[in-house]
């Protein structure tokens, strides 16, 4: 089954050959401009919107639907044709407001802290199930204008790189996002990054660093292993050239494993070197993962320690954890495969 949002304009059109062009004018329209649903396209008469529905049914069906922080944070479960279900948050703030999209059904990256690697991968997104995604939460956001989309969910986006790329050039040009409201968060898939800075897209990059050292990230991000911290270095300095853009890195502070005064050094080096922007987050508990998040003090004294040593720092809070939305807690209950992974502390 393929969702409308799947296809391009040109795609669109020639689908719908023997439509009178306004007819797709108006379609068009009040899918991307007004984000609805192809039902509630009143311009377009009832029997055409019924048989429209019949050719481009959902991709995504909720099969829940959770809200926390006073309503200020909703997440949804959905399944997809086949089984596998993605997650997708949507988070009112008070100047903005966020959606937080899945690019794959799991992940296969394996981060040992995350309940989306720890539960391992079921399938790659289509562009249509990424879009629907934005489209779905834009209406439920109503009457407030959903602002930003961040590709943090469930996936690793650069895994499912034409998707991601193809996604990102649609809701710019389609829906004209700016590169301040796009962001795509990746692990440091060096090649893809490297690939990602000649696309020319309006987007804002961010990198999962979690450590600055290679033991530690090896532990912690399983990645590290085929691209090291300087080939990562290379890839994001490849990024900051081409494009212009400042870079952030994220790190998830871990108690005894990267929140102590040497991952502060190492941090500080390294993400000076790149003029990046940190941005911490307080670790999300996960089933599969026993060490404990950093205390809120160390999070607040690292942050300090970076500012000191001359490092943009700023802690992100933490969203939706009462109903497992939070970063990194996003996770197929169904095929969850509870496991515990030792980590060396320090
Ligand atoms: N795969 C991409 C995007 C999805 S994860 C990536 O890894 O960047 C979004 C963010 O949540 C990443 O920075 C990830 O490292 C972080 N994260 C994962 N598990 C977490 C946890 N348990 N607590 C806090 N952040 C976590
Ligand atoms: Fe995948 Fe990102 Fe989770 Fe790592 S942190 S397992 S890359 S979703």
């Amino acid at each position: 089954m393929t969702s409308i949002y799947q296809y391009s304009k040109e795609e669109l059109t020639s689908l719908l050959e023997g439509q009178p062009s306004y007819r797709v004018e108006q379609l068009w329209h009040g899918l991307w401009n007004e984000a609805r649903h192809i039902d509630e396209i009143t311009t377009i008469p009832k029997a055409l919107r019924t048989s429209l529905v019949e050719q481009f049914p959902d991709s995504l069906r909720v099969v829940n639907d959770v809200a926390s922080d006073h309503g200020a944070t909703r997440k949804w479960v959905f399944q997809l044709d086949g089984g596998a279900t993605i997650e997708t948050v949507l988070m009112h703030y008070d100047d903005r407001v966020t959606v937080c999209v899945s690019s794959q059904a799991g992940c296969a990256m394996g981060c040992t802290f995350c309940a989306t690697g720890q539960a391992g991968f079921s399938g790659q997104l289509s562009v249509g199930q990424v879009i629907e995604q934005v489209m779905f939460a834009t209406r439920a956001a109503a009457p407030s204008r959903l602002s930003n989309v961040v590709f943090m969910g469930m996936g690793e986006p650069l895994a499912n790189y034409a998707v991601t790329v193809e996604v990102v050039r649609r809701l710019h040009g389609y829906r004209g996002l700016s590169a301040r409201h796009l962001t795509v968060s990746t692990v440091g898939v060096a090649p893809a990054i490297e690939r990602l800075a000649n696309e020319g897209l309006p987007l804002t990059l961010a990198v999962s660093l979690h450590a600055a050292n290679d033991e530690t990230r090896n532990e912690l991000v399983p990645l590290n292993r085929r691209y090291p911290l300087e080939r990562l270095h290379q890839a994001c300095a490849t990024w900051i050239e081409r494009t212009g853009r400042r870079l952030s890195f994220e790190w998830a502070l871990i108690d005894g494993v990267n929140d102590t005064d040497r991952a502060m050094d190492e941090l500080a080096d390294y993400a000076q070197s790149l003029s990046a922007h940190v941005n911490l987050i307080p670790l999300n508990p996960t089933p599969g993962y026993l060490v404990m998040g950093s205390s809120a003090q160390r999070v607040h004294e690292f942050r300090d320690g970076l500012l000191e040593r001359g490092v943009n720092a700023t802690v992100r809070n933490t969203r939706g954890r009462s109903i497992a939305a939070a970063c990194g807690q996003l996770a197929q209950v169904t095929n969850a495969k509870r496991r515990t992974i030792p980590v060396r502390a320090g």
